[in-house]
């Protein structure tokens, strides 16, 4: 059987429940690659930059120093940068293995 693109994309919309499978995961176990030197690493063991009361906070990487993470919280809004991690990895929880 021959696979169309248009039997396999779906609206933006739909990226959203799965998002929000992952959102839920423990992220400080969490795994990461970072795109500046490759090292991978838990998100708990790299370093967090956060000023009080500042409206965001840096993750940068704990071999390198490169970013990993942006996040802001401001506005009424999150915005979350990633463009420092090739990959992000969580574990299910829903999966006992
Ligand atoms: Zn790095």
């Amino acid at each position: 059987m021959e696979i169309h693109e248009q039997d396999v994309r779906l609206d933006g919309n739909a990226a959203a429940g799965l998002l929000q499978e992952v959102f839920v995961h423990e992220f400080s176990g969490a795994r990461g690659a970072c795109a500046s030197c490759g090292a991978v690493g838990e998100m708990g063991a790299q370093h967090l930059y956060m000023a009080p009361l500042a409206p965001g906070a840096v993750l940068r990487c704990a071999a390198c120093e490169g970013v990993l993470m942006v996040v802001v919280h401001a506005g009424g809004r999150f915005r979350l940068g990633f463009r420092g991690l090739v990959w992000l990895e969580m574990k299910d929880t829903a999966v006992t293995s």
